[in-house]
């Protein structure tokens, strides 16, 4: 869309636009949050949606949900199980029909109030407006070096260059989304997915608010996870550097095995001694072992992209045309 055509959609609220809401576990807040998601949508354009994707809660949240599907503005998507929040915002992208999706949390730790910047930065024809969080202060200090260390790495060693502390509040225009869609890839790292289609994107400032009710989903194992789907996702090093490695070290092996030689053929050689053979047998024992371990890193995401299974079951559906199960 031309961005005069853009622009003047915005002007006669004729803008479609489709919000994304991952929800586990919300019941304090998923109601009030979607109430004031409305009002903010309803001032920019008379045609929104909110997708609200189910994720597996096992509180009071779908059943706080479902009153609001009655008027048509609020679509509800139940997922058989946990699939975590990456899977989630995946189903709803796959329904979003609309000109503009905005995908957000459900926990108010996205200001509402800056949705009409990313509108305005769509309309200057941008295709992808993603926010940038100020500060993490809401999260440990471990939390936040391991987050900037994770950033840092992944920047060093993968050919996408995925923007630090980028997360998950997005405005997507309907190419971006359609891109996405058509990836088949089922563990995903979406934000790296998101950097990798490319179009032109913008950052967009804002500070994360506070949590007002309910708690983070989020635990160390569950992080550890995404940042290794992050890695192996976006990055073929740790696959190559071991080779690397083992060239090297076989190399030096050589030179001190015909050092050795020389030294038995003029009979200067001490005693090697025990230890210092321990010691050899126990580091090329240990870079095998390692080596393994990221081969089998990347042979399991072969094998979880080969066995196709959808990455996302719908149990159940609110508020959409074709109602029920599918
Ligand atoms: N979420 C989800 N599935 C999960 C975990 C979280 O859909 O397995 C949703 C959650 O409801 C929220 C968003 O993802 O809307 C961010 O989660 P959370 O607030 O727990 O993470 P944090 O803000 O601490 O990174
Ligand atoms: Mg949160």
């Amino acid at each position: 869309m031309h961005i005069t055509e853009r622009q003047k959609k915005i002007d006669e609220k004729n803008l479609s636009v489709t919000c994304v809401i991952p929800v586990h576990n919300e019941e304090a807040l998923i109601e009030s949050f979607i109430v004031a998601l409305k009002n903010q949508l309803s001032a920019i354009t008379h045609h929104y949606e909110i997708i609200a994707v189910d994720d597996g809660s096992t509180d009071r949240s779908v059943q706080n949900i479902i009153p609001l599907t009655q008027e048509g503005k609020v679509k509800l998507m139940v997922l058989s199980r946990n699939f975590g929040k990456e899977h989630a915002l995946m189903a709803g992208l796959e329904h979003s029909q609309s000109e503009v999706t905005i995908v957000l949390d459900s926990d108010f730790q996205h200001p509402l109030e800056i949705i009409p910047e990313f509108i305005a930065a769509w309309a200057q024809g941008y295709d992808m407006v993603y926010g940038v969080r100020t500060d993490r202060k809401d999260e440990t200090k471990l939390k936040r070096s391991m987050a900037r260390l994770f950033y840092r790495l992944l920047q060093k060693i993968s050919k996408t260059s995925i923007p630090s502390d980028a997360g998950d509040f997005r405005l997507l225009d309907r190419k971006v989304v359609n891109a996405l869609n058509s990836m088949e890839e089922r563990s995903r790292f979406t934000k790296g997915l998101y950097a990798w289609v490319g179009f032109e994107q913008i950052a967009m400032e804002y500070t994360v608010s506070e949590r007002p009710a309910g708690k983070s989903s989020w635990n160390f194992r569950r992080l550890a996870s995404l940042a290794l789907t992050g890695i192996t996702s976006f990055s073929d090093i740790p696959l190559r550097v071991w080779g690397i490695i083992g060239f090297f070290i076989s190399f030096f092996a050589l030179i001190y095995g015909v050092y050795t030689i020389i030294a038995i053929a003029l009979d200067e050689t001490k005693n090697p001694g025990f230890s210092s053979l321990m010691t050899a047998i126990a580091f090329l024992g240990g870079i095998q072992l390692l080596s393994i371990g990221v081969l089998g890193e990347y042979v399991s995401r072969v094998f979880n992209e080969v066995k196709k299974r959808p990455p996302y079951i719908v149990a159940r559906k609110y508020g959409f045309a074709d109602e029920g199960n599918d």
